[in-house]
Protein backbone atom coordinates (compact mmCIF):
# COMPACT_ATOMS: atom_id res chain seq x y z
CA UNK A 1 0.00 0.00 0.00
CA UNK A 2 1.50 3.41 -0.89
CA UNK A 3 2.54 5.20 1.93
CA UNK A 4 0.05 8.34 1.81
CA UNK A 5 -2.49 5.80 1.85
CA UNK A 6 -0.72 4.24 5.10
CA UNK A 7 -0.78 7.87 6.84
CA UNK A 8 -4.17 8.90 5.98
CA UNK A 9 -5.25 5.39 7.39
CA UNK A 10 -3.53 6.43 10.55
CA UNK A 11 -5.04 10.22 10.38
CA UNK A 12 -8.46 8.95 9.91
CA UNK A 13 -8.15 6.38 12.18
CA UNK A 14 -6.71 8.53 14.91
CA UNK A 15 -9.20 11.32 14.39
CA UNK A 16 -12.16 9.18 14.13
CA UNK A 17 -10.80 7.45 17.37
CA UNK A 18 -9.80 10.61 19.42
CA UNK A 19 -13.01 12.10 18.78
CA UNK A 20 -15.43 8.83 19.96
CA UNK A 21 -12.44 9.07 23.37
CA UNK A 22 -13.58 12.96 23.42
CA UNK A 23 -17.74 12.50 22.85
CA UNK A 24 -17.40 9.62 25.54
CA UNK A 25 -14.67 10.19 28.24
CA UNK A 26 -13.80 14.55 26.98
CA UNK A 27 -12.27 16.28 29.81
CA UNK A 28 -11.73 13.19 32.34
CA UNK A 29 -8.68 12.08 34.12
CA UNK A 30 -8.34 8.89 32.68
CA UNK A 31 -8.81 10.46 29.22
CA UNK A 32 -6.29 12.72 30.18
CA UNK A 33 -3.68 10.09 31.56
CA UNK A 34 -3.89 7.89 28.38
CA UNK A 35 -2.72 10.69 26.13
CA UNK A 36 -0.02 12.38 28.11
CA UNK A 37 1.40 8.86 29.03
CA UNK A 38 0.69 7.38 25.81
CA UNK A 39 0.09 8.50 22.73
CA UNK A 40 1.23 11.94 23.72
CA UNK A 41 4.46 10.81 24.05
CA UNK A 42 4.73 8.62 21.20
CA UNK A 43 3.55 10.97 18.56
CA UNK A 44 6.15 13.49 20.07
CA UNK A 45 8.75 10.68 19.56
CA UNK A 46 7.91 10.29 16.13
CA UNK A 47 8.18 13.93 15.52
CA UNK A 48 11.19 14.19 16.96
CA UNK A 49 12.62 10.96 15.36
CA UNK A 50 12.21 13.08 12.05
CA UNK A 51 13.56 16.58 13.24
CA UNK A 52 16.31 15.02 14.89
CA UNK A 53 17.52 14.49 11.21
CA UNK A 54 16.93 17.90 9.99
CA UNK A 55 20.24 19.87 10.20
CA UNK A 56 22.72 16.45 8.70
CA UNK A 57 20.00 16.74 5.81
CA UNK A 58 19.71 20.50 5.50
CA UNK A 59 23.66 20.63 5.69
CA UNK A 60 23.90 17.85 3.09
CA UNK A 61 21.39 18.89 0.98
CA UNK A 62 21.69 22.05 0.84
CA UNK A 63 25.52 22.32 0.45
CA UNK A 64 25.40 19.62 -2.08
CA UNK A 65 22.16 21.57 -3.73
CA UNK A 66 24.38 24.83 -4.12
CA UNK A 67 28.16 23.14 -5.10
CA UNK A 68 26.03 21.10 -8.03
CA UNK A 69 24.89 24.30 -9.10
CA UNK A 70 28.71 24.34 -10.40
CA UNK A 71 29.06 28.59 -10.53
CA UNK A 72 28.28 31.18 -8.38
CA UNK A 73 26.79 32.50 -11.50
CA UNK A 74 23.54 30.05 -11.86
CA UNK A 75 23.52 30.13 -8.01
CA UNK A 76 23.37 34.03 -7.91
CA UNK A 77 20.37 33.21 -10.63
CA UNK A 78 18.39 30.66 -8.84
CA UNK A 79 19.06 32.12 -5.40
CA UNK A 80 17.38 35.25 -6.83
CA UNK A 81 14.24 33.42 -7.94
CA UNK A 82 13.80 31.57 -5.32
CA UNK A 83 13.62 34.61 -2.71
CA UNK A 84 11.77 36.62 -5.09
CA UNK A 85 9.23 33.28 -5.14
CA UNK A 86 9.20 32.87 -1.51
CA UNK A 87 8.77 36.84 -1.03
CA UNK A 88 6.11 37.03 -3.44
CA UNK A 89 3.81 34.47 -2.88
CA UNK A 90 4.03 34.76 0.65
CA UNK A 91 2.87 38.65 0.31
CA UNK A 92 -0.17 37.42 -1.74
CA UNK A 93 -1.02 34.88 0.69
CA UNK A 94 -1.16 37.33 3.83
CA UNK A 95 -3.29 40.36 1.57
CA UNK A 96 -5.52 37.29 0.90
CA UNK A 97 -5.97 36.80 4.98
CA UNK A 98 -6.31 40.17 5.22
CA UNK A 99 -8.89 40.45 2.68
CA UNK A 100 -10.93 37.42 3.96
CA UNK A 101 -10.91 38.68 7.52
CA UNK A 102 -11.89 42.42 6.42
CA UNK A 103 -14.88 40.97 4.52
CA UNK A 104 -15.82 38.58 7.13
CA UNK A 105 -15.14 40.31 10.29
CA UNK A 106 -15.62 37.42 12.56
CA UNK A 107 -14.01 39.19 15.31
CA UNK A 108 -16.80 42.22 15.55
CA UNK A 109 -19.08 38.96 16.13
CA UNK A 110 -17.50 37.34 18.66
CA UNK A 111 -19.39 37.13 22.37
CA UNK A 112 -17.99 39.40 24.46
CA UNK A 113 -18.51 36.10 27.42
CA UNK A 114 -16.84 33.65 25.27
CA UNK A 115 -13.60 36.40 24.91
CA UNK A 116 -13.50 36.51 28.53
CA UNK A 117 -13.66 32.92 29.05
CA UNK A 118 -10.93 31.77 26.69
CA UNK A 119 -8.20 34.38 28.17
CA UNK A 120 -9.19 32.98 31.64
CA UNK A 121 -8.73 28.82 30.33
CA UNK A 122 -5.52 29.98 28.42
CA UNK A 123 -3.75 32.26 30.21
CA UNK A 124 -0.89 29.86 31.81
CA UNK A 125 0.31 29.02 28.14
CA UNK A 126 -0.05 32.59 27.10
CA UNK A 127 2.10 33.29 29.79
CA UNK A 128 4.39 30.58 28.21
CA UNK A 129 4.46 31.52 24.89
CA UNK A 130 4.85 35.30 25.44
CA UNK A 131 8.28 33.99 27.18
CA UNK A 132 9.79 33.02 23.80
CA UNK A 133 8.24 36.05 22.09
CA UNK A 134 11.36 38.37 21.43
CA UNK A 135 10.73 41.44 22.68
CA UNK A 136 10.79 43.83 19.41
CA UNK A 137 12.08 43.30 15.70
CA UNK A 138 15.65 44.85 16.02
CA UNK A 139 18.56 44.31 13.69
CA UNK A 140 19.94 41.77 15.87
CA UNK A 141 17.60 38.94 14.44
CA UNK A 142 19.31 39.88 10.99
CA UNK A 143 23.02 39.75 12.73
CA UNK A 144 22.52 35.93 14.28
CA UNK A 145 21.19 34.82 10.82
CA UNK A 146 25.62 34.80 10.48
CA UNK A 147 26.72 32.57 13.22
CA UNK A 148 29.67 32.92 15.42
CA UNK A 149 29.43 29.42 16.32
CA UNK A 150 27.88 26.77 13.51
CA UNK A 151 27.38 24.30 16.36
CA UNK A 152 25.75 26.03 18.68
CA UNK A 153 23.65 27.30 16.10
CA UNK A 154 22.75 23.97 14.99
CA UNK A 155 22.12 22.91 18.94
CA UNK A 156 19.94 25.93 19.63
CA UNK A 157 18.01 25.25 15.95
CA UNK A 158 18.62 28.77 14.71
CA UNK A 159 17.82 27.44 11.63
CA UNK A 160 18.91 30.31 9.23
CA UNK A 161 21.95 30.40 10.80
CA UNK A 162 22.89 26.67 9.95
CA UNK A 163 21.17 27.72 6.56
CA UNK A 164 23.51 30.15 6.43
CA UNK A 165 26.66 27.63 7.28
CA UNK A 166 25.58 25.48 5.00
CA UNK A 167 25.47 27.96 1.63
CA UNK A 168 28.55 29.24 2.48
CA UNK A 169 30.21 25.24 2.76
CA UNK A 170 28.45 24.69 -0.46
CA UNK A 171 29.76 28.13 -1.97
CA UNK A 172 33.58 27.25 -0.58
CA UNK A 173 33.00 23.58 -2.52
CA UNK A 174 32.84 25.34 -5.71
CA UNK A 175 36.31 27.84 -5.17
CA UNK A 176 38.55 25.30 -4.05
CA UNK A 177 40.25 22.56 -6.60
CA UNK A 178 38.05 19.48 -7.45
CA UNK A 179 40.50 17.03 -5.78
CA UNK A 180 40.66 18.62 -2.39
CA UNK A 181 36.54 19.44 -2.78
CA UNK A 182 35.79 15.58 -3.66
CA UNK A 183 36.32 14.29 0.10
CA UNK A 184 34.15 16.42 1.64
CA UNK A 185 31.28 16.10 -0.99
CA UNK A 186 31.23 12.22 -0.65
CA UNK A 187 31.00 12.61 2.99
CA UNK A 188 28.22 15.17 2.49
CA UNK A 189 26.71 12.88 0.15
CA UNK A 190 27.19 9.61 2.74
CA UNK A 191 25.69 12.08 5.01
CA UNK A 192 22.31 12.81 2.97
CA UNK A 193 21.95 8.60 2.22
CA UNK A 194 22.73 8.02 5.73
CA UNK A 195 19.32 10.31 6.94
CA UNK A 196 17.47 9.13 4.07
CA UNK A 197 18.05 6.07 5.22
CA UNK A 198 16.99 6.69 8.96
CA UNK A 199 14.29 9.05 7.52
CA UNK A 200 12.80 5.64 5.57
CA UNK A 201 12.71 3.72 9.07
CA UNK A 202 10.85 6.14 10.52
CA UNK A 203 8.19 6.57 7.82
CA UNK A 204 7.77 2.95 8.51
CA UNK A 205 6.22 3.92 11.26
CA UNK A 206 4.49 6.78 9.84
CA UNK A 207 0.73 5.65 10.16
CA UNK A 208 1.26 4.68 14.06
CA UNK A 209 2.80 7.98 14.74
CA UNK A 210 0.11 9.94 12.68
CA UNK A 211 -2.28 8.08 14.86
CA UNK A 212 -0.89 8.78 18.04
CA UNK A 213 -0.62 12.75 17.08
CA UNK A 214 -4.04 13.11 15.97
CA UNK A 215 -5.61 11.32 18.64
CA UNK A 216 -4.02 13.03 21.44
CA UNK A 217 -4.91 16.42 18.93
CA UNK A 218 -8.37 15.06 19.01
CA UNK A 219 -9.24 13.73 22.23
CA UNK A 220 -8.30 16.67 24.41
CA UNK A 221 -9.86 18.95 21.73
CA UNK A 222 -12.63 21.45 22.88
CA UNK A 223 -15.28 21.35 20.03
CA UNK A 224 -17.17 23.33 22.06
CA UNK A 225 -14.74 25.93 21.32
CA UNK A 226 -14.59 25.30 17.67
CA UNK A 227 -18.37 25.80 17.69
CA UNK A 228 -17.64 29.48 19.65
CA UNK A 229 -14.75 30.48 17.50
CA UNK A 230 -16.39 28.33 13.94
CA UNK A 231 -16.71 31.99 11.91
CA UNK A 232 -12.91 32.53 12.56
CA UNK A 233 -11.38 29.36 12.13
CA UNK A 234 -13.96 29.09 9.04
CA UNK A 235 -12.69 32.29 7.63
CA UNK A 236 -9.14 31.00 8.10
CA UNK A 237 -9.86 27.57 6.21
CA UNK A 238 -11.63 29.16 3.64
CA UNK A 239 -8.57 31.58 2.95
CA UNK A 240 -5.78 28.80 3.33
CA UNK A 241 -8.45 26.42 0.77
CA UNK A 242 -8.00 29.36 -2.14
CA UNK A 243 -4.26 29.94 -1.94
CA UNK A 244 -4.22 25.94 -1.98
CA UNK A 245 -6.94 25.25 -4.52
CA UNK A 246 -7.19 28.31 -6.32
CA UNK A 247 -3.61 30.42 -6.06
CA UNK A 248 -1.32 27.60 -6.35
CA UNK A 249 -2.46 25.89 -9.19
CA UNK A 250 -2.99 29.05 -11.55
CA UNK A 251 0.80 30.05 -11.07
CA UNK A 252 1.46 26.14 -11.51
CA UNK A 253 -0.93 26.57 -14.80
CA UNK A 254 1.20 29.99 -16.02
CA UNK A 255 4.76 29.01 -15.29
CA UNK A 256 4.68 25.36 -16.10
CA UNK A 257 1.44 24.51 -17.88
CA UNK A 258 1.04 21.73 -15.01
CA UNK A 259 -2.51 21.00 -14.38
CA UNK A 260 -3.33 21.27 -10.77
CA UNK A 261 -4.92 17.56 -10.61
CA UNK A 262 -1.69 16.21 -11.67
CA UNK A 263 0.50 18.37 -9.63
CA UNK A 264 -1.28 17.23 -6.59
CA UNK A 265 -1.50 13.94 -7.12
CA UNK A 266 2.27 13.40 -7.28
CA UNK A 267 2.20 15.55 -4.16
CA UNK A 268 -0.27 14.22 -2.31
CA UNK A 269 2.00 12.23 0.23
CA UNK A 270 3.95 15.70 1.12
CA UNK A 271 0.53 17.56 2.41
CA UNK A 272 -1.00 14.18 3.96
CA UNK A 273 2.90 14.47 6.33
CA UNK A 274 2.38 17.96 6.87
CA UNK A 275 -0.76 17.88 7.73
CA UNK A 276 -0.41 15.29 9.75
CA UNK A 277 2.93 16.65 11.55
CA UNK A 278 1.90 20.01 11.18
CA UNK A 279 5.89 20.74 10.68
CA UNK A 280 7.69 22.17 7.96
CA UNK A 281 10.93 20.27 9.04
CA UNK A 282 9.83 17.06 10.02
CA UNK A 283 8.24 16.98 6.17
CA UNK A 284 11.43 18.04 4.45
CA UNK A 285 13.02 14.79 4.20
CA UNK A 286 9.10 13.84 2.31
CA UNK A 287 9.49 17.01 0.10
CA UNK A 288 13.02 16.65 -1.20
CA UNK A 289 12.01 12.72 -2.40
CA UNK A 290 9.03 13.84 -4.05
CA UNK A 291 10.43 16.86 -5.63
CA UNK A 292 13.08 14.50 -7.10
CA UNK A 293 11.11 11.03 -8.01
CA UNK A 294 7.67 12.64 -7.96
CA UNK A 295 7.89 16.09 -9.73
CA UNK A 296 11.88 15.41 -11.35
CA UNK A 297 12.86 18.39 -10.17
CA UNK A 298 16.97 18.19 -10.61
CA UNK A 299 18.59 17.28 -7.27
CA UNK A 300 20.80 20.40 -7.04
CA UNK A 301 17.43 22.88 -7.51
CA UNK A 302 15.04 21.00 -5.42
CA UNK A 303 18.32 20.70 -2.99
CA UNK A 304 18.80 24.44 -2.93
CA UNK A 305 15.34 25.65 -2.67
CA UNK A 306 13.60 22.92 -0.34
CA UNK A 307 15.86 23.17 3.02
CA UNK A 308 15.53 27.10 2.13
CA UNK A 309 11.44 27.12 1.76
CA UNK A 310 11.11 24.53 4.78
CA UNK A 311 12.50 27.86 7.37
CA UNK A 312 12.37 31.03 5.06
CA UNK A 313 8.65 30.35 2.99
CA UNK A 314 5.56 30.03 5.14
CA UNK A 315 2.86 31.24 2.55
CA UNK A 316 -0.02 28.90 4.77
CA UNK A 317 1.77 30.56 8.54
CA UNK A 318 1.68 34.11 6.96
CA UNK A 319 -1.83 34.62 5.70
CA UNK A 320 -2.76 33.04 9.07
CA UNK A 321 -0.44 35.46 11.54
CA UNK A 322 -1.84 38.58 8.92
CA UNK A 323 -5.75 37.03 9.77
CA UNK A 324 -5.58 36.53 13.40
CA UNK A 325 -3.97 39.91 13.96
CA UNK A 326 -6.64 41.50 12.02
CA UNK A 327 -9.36 39.20 13.74
CA UNK A 328 -8.06 40.27 17.36
CA UNK A 329 -7.80 43.76 16.90
CA UNK A 330 -11.87 43.14 15.60
CA UNK A 331 -12.34 41.59 19.02
CA UNK A 332 -10.37 44.46 21.26
CA UNK A 333 -11.83 47.08 18.98
CA UNK A 334 -8.46 48.51 17.92
CA UNK A 335 -9.08 49.74 14.84
CA UNK A 336 -6.56 49.00 11.92
CA UNK A 337 -5.87 51.87 9.14
CA UNK A 338 -4.89 50.91 5.36
CA UNK A 339 -1.04 51.91 7.04
CA UNK A 340 -1.41 49.60 9.68
CA UNK A 341 -2.36 47.00 7.87
CA UNK A 342 0.09 47.40 5.05
CA UNK A 343 2.47 47.23 8.24
CA UNK A 344 0.63 44.15 8.67
CA UNK A 345 1.40 42.49 5.46
CA UNK A 346 5.13 43.49 5.39
CA UNK A 347 5.59 42.33 9.06
CA UNK A 348 3.98 38.93 8.61
CA UNK A 349 5.89 38.33 5.65
CA UNK A 350 9.13 39.05 7.63
CA UNK A 351 7.98 37.30 10.84
CA UNK A 352 7.11 33.93 9.14
CA UNK A 353 11.06 34.02 7.12
CA UNK A 354 11.61 33.55 11.20
CA UNK A 355 9.49 31.09 11.72
CA UNK A 356 10.29 27.64 13.16
CA UNK A 357 9.31 24.73 11.05
CA UNK A 358 7.49 23.08 13.98
CA UNK A 359 4.08 22.52 15.75
CA UNK A 360 3.29 26.06 16.63
CA UNK A 361 6.52 27.81 15.38
CA UNK A 362 4.84 30.91 14.57
CA UNK A 363 3.27 31.81 18.04
CA UNK A 364 5.83 33.83 19.52
CA UNK A 365 6.21 35.64 16.39
CA UNK A 366 2.44 35.99 16.24
CA UNK A 367 2.81 37.69 19.21
CA UNK A 368 5.43 39.67 18.19
CA UNK A 369 3.57 41.16 15.43
CA UNK A 370 0.41 42.09 17.69
CA UNK A 371 2.50 44.20 19.82
CA UNK A 372 4.09 45.75 17.33
CA UNK A 373 0.65 47.06 16.00
CA UNK A 374 -0.96 47.60 19.57
CA UNK A 375 -2.83 45.17 19.68
CA UNK A 376 -3.29 43.21 22.95
CA UNK A 377 -0.68 40.00 23.28
CA UNK A 378 -2.48 38.30 25.51
CA UNK A 379 -5.64 38.41 23.48
CA UNK A 380 -3.39 35.17 21.68
CA UNK A 381 -5.19 33.25 24.63
CA UNK A 382 -8.47 33.82 22.55
CA UNK A 383 -7.14 31.58 19.52
CA UNK A 384 -4.62 28.92 21.36
CA UNK A 385 -7.45 26.14 21.72
CA UNK A 386 -7.89 25.84 17.97
CA UNK A 387 -4.60 26.59 16.57
CA UNK A 388 -3.43 22.88 16.21
CA UNK A 389 -5.85 22.43 13.77
CA UNK A 390 -4.87 25.41 12.05
CA UNK A 391 -1.46 24.68 12.14
CA UNK A 392 -2.44 21.19 10.11
CA UNK A 393 -3.58 23.46 7.54
CA UNK A 394 -1.13 26.17 7.25
CA UNK A 395 1.60 24.23 7.24
CA UNK A 396 0.24 22.23 4.31
CA UNK A 397 0.38 25.25 2.40
CA UNK A 398 3.87 26.25 3.73
CA UNK A 399 5.36 22.77 2.19
CA UNK A 400 3.14 23.14 -0.59
CA UNK A 401 4.26 26.32 -1.61
CA UNK A 402 8.00 25.12 -1.24
CA UNK A 403 6.80 22.63 -4.12
CA UNK A 404 5.95 25.32 -6.13
CA UNK A 405 8.89 27.49 -5.63
CA UNK A 406 10.88 24.28 -6.69
CA UNK A 407 8.88 24.07 -9.64
CA UNK A 408 8.96 27.67 -11.08
CA UNK A 409 12.68 28.19 -10.41
CA UNK A 410 13.36 24.74 -12.71
CA UNK A 411 11.14 26.12 -15.15
CA UNK A 412 12.92 29.31 -15.29
CA UNK A 413 16.60 26.80 -15.62
CA UNK A 414 14.95 25.10 -18.69
CA UNK A 415 13.51 21.58 -17.05
CA UNK A 416 9.62 21.29 -17.19
CA UNK A 417 8.31 19.15 -14.48
CA UNK A 418 7.71 15.80 -14.44
CA UNK A 419 10.89 15.18 -17.01
CA UNK A 420 10.10 16.08 -20.43
CA UNK A 421 12.45 18.40 -21.76
CA UNK A 422 11.93 21.80 -22.38
N1 LIG B 1 3.90 24.60 11.97
C1 LIG B 1 4.30 25.52 10.96
C2 LIG B 1 5.33 24.84 10.05
O1 LIG B 1 6.06 23.99 10.48
C3 LIG B 1 4.81 26.81 11.49
C4 LIG B 1 3.70 27.56 12.18
O2 LIG B 1 2.95 28.26 11.48
O3 LIG B 1 3.55 27.49 13.39
O4 LIG B 1 5.42 25.16 8.89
Amino acid sequence: MPLHLRILIGLLVGAAAGVTANVIAGGSSTLTRVVTLSTEPLGKMWLSSLIMVVIPLILSTLSLGVAGLGSLKRLGRIAVVTLLSFLCLTALSTTLGLLMMNFFRPGAHLDPAVKTQLMETYKGQTEGAMGLSTSSFNIDLLVKIVPRNPIQAAASGDMLAVIFFALMIGVALTLIPPGKAEPMSRFLDSLGYITVAIIELVMKVAPVGVFCLVFSVTARFGFHLLLSLLQYVMTVVAGLAIFQFVAYPLILWLVARWPAMEFFRRVRVVMVTAFSTSSSNATLPTTLRVSEESLRIPKEIGGFVLPLGATMNMNGTALYEGATVLFLAQVFGVQLSLGAQLMVVMLSVLTAIGTAGIPGGSLPLLMMVLRMVGVPMEGIAIILGVDRILDMCRTTLNVTGDLVTATIVARVEGVRPGGQAS
